[in-house]
């Protein structure tokens, strides 16, 4: 039979059959009026989804493209920045940073915990000449299945008076809150890959009142990412250079779905689907790699004792077509992660879990009783207040 892949990896994640419908019109001139028309549209549903009153910028380049643009335009050569380190993004931060000659100071925690946000606070605390010029983080870190506390860090930062609150909010923008608003964030960057249900190829970035008065000062060079430019058009509805036009119509379509479901509903099927996942694979012996007290409502980390991770998602992979996300650097072979963003339903989150469980039992690994998976998990899912 014909392969019938499911994704689940946290990016590119599956599209609904609209968008994908909705990207396979003619392009439009991307200075034409029908444009602007799209571009005005989705700006204000970018502003909605970020719960925001400020600018939400689109870029054509993948979610990268939006953490650079976040920081050269706030920042200059030799400020001094924190940084938040606890997975493969966190690190993708200090690169960028560095990449930049900005005098980086690192806080980590171990890959599998969040950050810690009182060494924030105290770092923040003994700046008193005020020479941290942003806190950099990630807020769901896709490489380990961890949440980090966001608004918490930045309400510290928040107290600090001067510093910037700069997130990667790719996998937990459309999967969980994130009021940018309301917690002071100052740059928030996503990737269309992710929650949106949009294939890659936009990135977004969206900037504060404070964000742009830090823009004025900032001389790190730019040129395709200078969001002085993305602004200027913006007013406009317009975009500085030749825009992925069909990316928008597709962006259009998603972010109707989203407001359709409303965000309180989005929010609450990414939590239940995290539950059901880590109930799920608790139930088949296979423990978590992150605790569930701080897990990614995108992803699932889990880290199989006595079989190899790769070669159970091969199994998965080539028996039952779904595609799991494996473990990067350190973590290959030692974790595989499920990833439950975007356009993820119930019977997904119950495929995969039925899935995996059957591979354990066909290497005779299971040895908890054959369904427990699978009747935690839809235990979860058909609980009432869930
Ligand atoms: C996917 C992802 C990114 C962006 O990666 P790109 O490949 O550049 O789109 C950034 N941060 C996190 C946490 C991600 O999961």
């Amino acid at each position: 039979m014909q392969e019938k892949l499911t994704l689940m990896i946290p990016g590119p994640t599956p599209v609904p059959e609209t968008v994908l419908k909705a990207l396979g019109k003619h392009p439009i001139g991307h200075r034409s009026k029908e444009f602007q028309t799209l571009v005005r549209h989705t700006t204000e549903q970018l502003k909605w989804l970020h719960q925001t009153n400020g600018d939400v910028l689109a870029i054509t380049g993948s979610g990268t493209a939006a953490m650079e643009a976040g920081i050269i335009n706030t920042l200059s050569r030799g400020d001094k920045v924190l940084c938040g380190d606890n997975g493969k993004f966190g690190e993708r931060w200090v690169k960028v940073a560095k990449a930049y000659g900005l005098d980086v100071e690192i806080l980590k925690a171990k890959w599998g915990t969040p950050l810690n946000p009182e060494d924030f606070q105290k770092a923040l605390q003994e700046d008193k000449n005020k020479q941290i010029k942003a806190v950099i983080l990630t807020h769901s870190e896709t490489s380990t299945g961890v949440i980090n506390d966001l608004q918490t860090i930045s309400k510290h930062v928040l107290a600090h008076g001067k510093a910037l609150t700069i997130a990667d909010c790719v996998t937990s923008l459309g999967a969980c809150n994130v009021p940018m608003d309301e917690w002071g964030l100052d740059v928030v960057a996503s990737g269309s890959q992710k929650g949106y249900m949009v294939p890659p190829g936009l990135s977004f970035v969206a900037m504060s009142p404070r964000a742009w008065n830090a823009q004025k000062q900032s001389d790190l060079p730019k040129f395709y990412l200078d969001l002085a430019s993305y602004l200027k058009t913006a007013n406009k509805d317009s975009n500085p250079f030749t825009p992925a036009v069909n990316l928008y119509f597709a962006l259009e379509e998603a972010l109707n779905m989203m407001q359709k479901e409303g965000l309180d509903s989005i929010f609450a099927r990414h939590a239940r689907h995290r539950a059901a996942t880590q109930a799920g694979m608790k139930a088949i012996g296979l423990p978590l790699f992150a605790d569930e007290s701080h897990g990614s409502p995108a992803i699932t980390a889990v880290a199989p004792r006595n079989i190899d991770a790769e070669e159970l998602r091969k199994i998965v992979k080539e028996k039952y077509d779904i595609l799991l996300a494996g473990g990067q650097d350190h973590l290959k072979g030692k974790v595989f992660r499920i990833g439950h963003l975007g356009f993820v339903s119930d019977r997904d989150v119950l495929t995969a879990v039925a899935s995996i469980e059957a591979t354990l039992q066909s290497l005779n690994l299971l040895k908890n009783e054959m369904g427990s998976g699978i009747a935690a998990a839809a235990k979860i899912l058909s609980s009432k207040d869930s």
